[in-house]
């Protein structure tokens, strides 16, 4: 290959320019010379004639370029990441259900078990009764007419297997720990994440035209979720996007 070629043609003394060059200078001729062993006098001198030989020049370009690569790759790996954040479905990894409380379904609104508490219970106290009866499923939906909840019926948070996540979802996984109370899942930032896209799509800029005045944290979140809604309204017309229902 060309480049390859330029480099074999390097001094010792050159590809330490180099080295010193696409590292600690910072791109400076003068400290890539001096660094590399010039002389101090000789090195502001020396510097730029050494970068402006074409096989140093092959040589910076080639690493230069391999670098700019690699930036650009991560730099796409983080942004997916952001925007895997950004339109994660939360309920992929925590949803809250409501489903029937004991009430709803036992005989005459009486307190109803699971057949396995019901059983647990005979056994310690032989005689129990059960009025509601049993089959508690509290996955039923509420008795619109039930006494004790009035029909709102019970909130439960049911969590995710995490492994099973959409690719999003496990983007927006920050970890979970056991805590006294139950399970904590942790989730990133969705607002924050759709700020992040706004701003590198400069979608506030481009497609709205608005700044932000000296809103106080809690009106700006707001602004931002509108110009985000906006926004996102504005690239389903554009794209005829599908929206997903929910
Ligand atoms: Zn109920």
């Amino acid at each position: 290959m060309g480049a390859e070629a330029e480099h074999r043609k390097l001094t010792a003394k050159e590809t330490l320019f180099v080295f010193y060059y696409c590292g600690d200078a910072k791109q400076s001729a003068a400290e890539a010379a001096r660094l590399a062993g010039y002389g101090q006098k000789g090195a502001r001198t020396e510097g730029p004639k050494i970068l402006s030989k074409p096989a140093v020049q092959a040589a910076v370009a080639a690493i230069i370029g391999k670098r700019l690569e690699k930036q650009d790759i991560s730099g796409r790996r983080v942004l997916a990441e952001i925007a895997g954040s950004a339109f994660a479905d939360a309920n992929d990894l925590a949803e809250v259900r409501v489903g029937c409380c004991r009430f709803c379904w036992g005989t005459d609104h009486k307190y109803q078990w699971t057949e396995a508490e019901f059983a647990k219970e005979l056994a310690q106290n032989v005689g129990v009764q059960a009025p509601g009866g049993t089959g508690f499923d509290r996955r039923r939906e509420p008795h619109p007419e039930c006494p004790e909840c009035f029909g709102e019926g019970e909130a439960r948070v049911v969590l995710k297997d995490s492994a099973k996540a959409s690719s999003d979802a496990k983007k927006a996984y920050a970890g979970a720990e056991v805590t006294e109370k139950g399970i904590r899942v942790r989730i990133h930032d969705k607002l924050k994440a759709n700020e992040m896209l706004g701003r590198h799509f400069k979608l506030f800029k481009d497609n709205i035209q608005v700044t932000f005045p000296d809103l106080p944290p809690e009106m700006r979140r707001k602004r931002i979720l509108e110009l985000l809604t906006m926004a996102a309204k504005q690239k389903a017309e554009r794209t005829g996007g599908s929206k997903r229902a929910g």
